[in-house]
Formats: structure tokens, sequence, C-alpha cells
């Protein structure tokens, strides 16, 4: 049989791109080479607008059924500063969320299969078919290290990770690309109170913590990137380090406790874009755009693009597939609305990565730190929720103004 669609990858960005495909009414095969479940390498915050859309697709109260809570509270540290208030919400959803790996990506995967795709885990693709013309027409896949199959499909998704191997088959460009700014190092904690989510920033140094399964928070430290040969050289030295110069206060909690778990870390936080699409394929997730992690916005990003890109594909189904112009067209629109909606937090997290902490930066907090309007305002942008905007209200840019005045 040909499929409509067969997506490579079926964590965060693969499975609601198979899901909401499947719902729509394609025939979808959703392959990963990883068992299903199993854990990855990432940290677990999923925004606002990320949590929105697991509610909108049925799938918060499974979330909340596997015991992972909401995170509520949120406090910002950084010098002086300290900004902290209850975490936005929206309709029908009650904070951002954190949920272990292996949980999230199970159920999105289980809940693909409900919607219809077929689902093969232990299934790496190792190939792509091509027709005359050079447009892709279906994978070639190894199933747990048996022999070779292929799968006829109108469009395959790379849906593969920051490595995909489809980018790497269709000679995907990239055009956009920084450089990699910093190292990340985390682990579980036991019984660590304050904040649900809490960060702490200082000049070369970031700590974020945020609330899990279990009561477990995982406690991640960004350290600059041009340390990352010294660090990987004593990581959990070099963690340690990192937690107690940076959130002192977090530390304090932590000095005498073992961690519930092993370091996990790694160097490789590039930063692009690749190109969304060409003849018979495209891409979703960090595999045609990948970040500095720092910011938290991979996951609900790669939701807000599987959304997008199931909705471009949209509505006609067999019949759109069925011609290479529409879905070229469909696609197009995708890779447009891509760039334009994730430039702008792929900029932000360029300067949150310097790990600079600027003057301006801390000053603008001063004045949002006394201020429960300005607190509310900042706590939405950073959640996705307001446009950055919303924040410059004429209270603060009085406040700012009057700084600076002192200043001279
Ligand atoms: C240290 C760290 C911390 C992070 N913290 C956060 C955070 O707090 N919040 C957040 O939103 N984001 C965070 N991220 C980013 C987040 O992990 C990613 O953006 C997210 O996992 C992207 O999902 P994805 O589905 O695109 O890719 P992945 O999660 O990488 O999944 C790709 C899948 O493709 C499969 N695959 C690859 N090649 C093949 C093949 N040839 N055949 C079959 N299957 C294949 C893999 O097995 C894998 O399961 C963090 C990342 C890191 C590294």
């Amino acid at each position: 049989m040909t499929y409509d669609v067969v997506v490579v990858g079926a964590r965060c960005a693969g499975a609601p791109t198979a899901l909401l495909l499947a719902r729509a009414g394609h025939r979808v095969l959703l392959v990963d080479r990883a068992p299903i479940p199993s854990d990855t390498l990432s940290g677990l915050y999923i925004h606002q607008p990320g949590v929105e859309r697991l509610a909108r697709w049925g799938l918060l109260d499974r979330i909340r059924a596997s015991g992972c809570p909401p995170l509520r509270t949120v406090s910002y540290h950084v010098a002086d500063v300290r900004v902290s208030g209850p975490a936005p919400t929206l309709p029908g959803v009650d904070g951002a969320y954190a949920p272990r790996r292996y949980v999230l990506d199970t159920i999105l995967a289980e809940a693909a299969a409900a919607g219809g795709a077929d689902l093969r885990d232990r299934t790496s693709v190792t190939g792509l078919t091509t027709d005359d013309d050079g447009r892709v027409t279906g994978v070639r896949l190894r199933a747990n290290g048996g022999t070779e199959v292929t799968e006829k499909a109108r469009l395959v998704i790379g849906a593969d990770g920051m490595r995909s191997t489809v980018a790497r088959l269709v000679d995907a460009p990239r055009y956009a690309h920084h450089p990699n700014l910093t190292c990340v190092y985390y682990t579980f904690w036991a019984g660590v109170t304050g904040a649900d989510f809490q960060i702490y920033e200082r000049p070369g140094g970031w700590v974020a913590g945020l609330r899990s399964h279990d009561d477990l928070m995982l406690v991640a430290a960004y350290l600059p990137q041009d340390q990352f040969d010294r660090v990987r050289r004593d990581a959990p030295a070099a963690y340690r380090a990192t937690v107690a110069t940076t959130a002192p206060a977090l530390w304090q909690q932590l000095t005498d406790a073992t961690p519930a778990e092993r370091l996990y870390g790694t160097g490789d936080q590039r930063n692009f874009f690749r190109q969304a699409y060409g003849p018979g394929w495209a891409l979703v997730g960090d595999a045609g755009h990948h970040k500095d992690s720092i910011n938290a916005h991979g996951i609900t990003d790669s939701f807000v693009q599987a959304e997008l890109l199931a909705g471009e594909l949209g509505g006609d189904l067999r019949g759109n597939l069925g011609d290479g112009a529409r879905v070229d067209a469909a696609l197009a629109r995708f890779a447009a609305a891509r760039d334009a909606l994730m430039t702008p937090n792929y900029r932000t997290n360029l300067l949150t990565a310097r790990l600079d902490s600027p003057p301006d930066r801390i000053a603008t907090l001063r004045v949002v730190q006394d201020s429960p309007d300005l607190t509310d305002r900042y706590l939405g942008v950073v959640a996705g929720i307001r446009p950055p905007d919303e924040l410059y209200t004429r209270e603060l840019l009085a406040q700012l103004s009057m700084l600076d005045g002192t200043r001279r």
C-alpha cells in the first residue's frame, strides 16, 4: 500500500504531526528507531502555548494522570533582583508542565496510533526512494536490525531531530546558522522547596529548576561553550560549582543531598534553520530548526510546527496529497509560517545564550519586581502568551528613563 505520509521520528514533533494527520484521515506510518517508551536527552519544560495544544489534542488529562504536577509558581533571580509570581494561565491550562520525556513522548505516540497511524518503533529509516524527477516517493526501513523494506508515501516528513537522517538524505541546506554558545548539564533532586519553575542567572552561568514527576526537580546548569572542553573533564564538579555560584539559594538545599539520577549533559547546542521542505519531503521540529535549549522552547515549538504543518496539508487529503504542486504550495506556506513564528524567539534565545546578563535587562527586571502588573506581563511574555511590546508600558518606560537620568 502507498501511505499518504511517512513520519520519521515519533517524539514531540513527529508524534503530534502523525496524530493530527491521522485524525484528519490520512494514511500515516510513524517510525522511530528508538523503543517506545524510552528517554532522551532533554529538559522537560513545556510553555503554556504547548500545554494548550496538549489540551486541545485531548492529552493534557493523560499528562496530569501520569502524576505530573502543573508548574504554578515562577521565580527569576538575577543580581539582587527577584521577580516572582503565579505562572500565567490560559483557559483550561493551569500552568506550565514538565513531564518526563519517556512519559510525554509515549502519550503522544500512543495517541497517534489510537488516532489511526501505523506505529513502528525500533525501526530506522536508512534511505529514501525518489522518482525520475527526484521527488521523494518513500522510505527504506530496517526494523530491529532485520532486512530492509521499502514503504511508499506521497510525503515523507523528517521529525528525526537535530541530526536528521531525512535532512541529510535530501541535502536540506541550512540558511541561518550561529555558533554554539552554551553547554548544559542536568540531573534530578528530591524535596526541593520554592517556586515550581526557578531561574537564576549571572554573567557566565544560568541555572533552571523545574518540578517534574515524583516531586523531583530537574536542575540544569548552563555554562559558556568555550568552557566545554574544560567542563567535560569533570562535569559533576563544574555542575556543582555553577549551581553553587549562580543559584546559591537553591544550592543551600542541595549541598548535602545526593541527586536522584546520574548527570546528563551536552555541548552540542546548535543554532540553525534548515530549508523546511522540498519535492515530496518536509522537516518538522529540531530536524528543521534547532536552537540552544536555554529558553526551553524546543518542545513547544515542535507542537506549534506539527499543528502548522498538519493544518496546511489539511482537509482535502488524498486529493491534495495526490497533486504534487498543491502539496508543495501547502509546504511553502508551512515553511514561511514556521520562519515567521520561530525567528523572534530564535533571536531572543541567542541573546540569552550569551550568558552575559546585560545591565539594561537587570534594570528592567528591577522595575518589574516591584509591580504585580509588570510581573504578570513579564511572566506572560516569557511564557509566550503576550507579545514583548506588552511589557513596555508607560510605567516601565517612565521608570527606566528616570533611572537613566539619575545615572547620567
Ligand atoms: C539538555 C537539553 C535540554 C532541553 N530542555 C528543553 C526544555 O526544557 N523544554 C523544551 O521545550 N525543549 C528542551 N530541549 C529541546 C528539546 O529536547 C527538543 O527541541 C525536542 O526534543 C525536539 O523534538 P523532536 O521530536 O524534533 O526531536 P527528538 O526529540 O530529537 O526526536 C527525534 C526522534 O527521531 C528518531 N530518529 C532519528 N533518526 C532516525 C532514523 N533514521 N530513523 C528513525 N527514527 C529516527 C530518534 O530516535 C528520536 O526519537 C532541550 C534539549 C536539550 C538537549
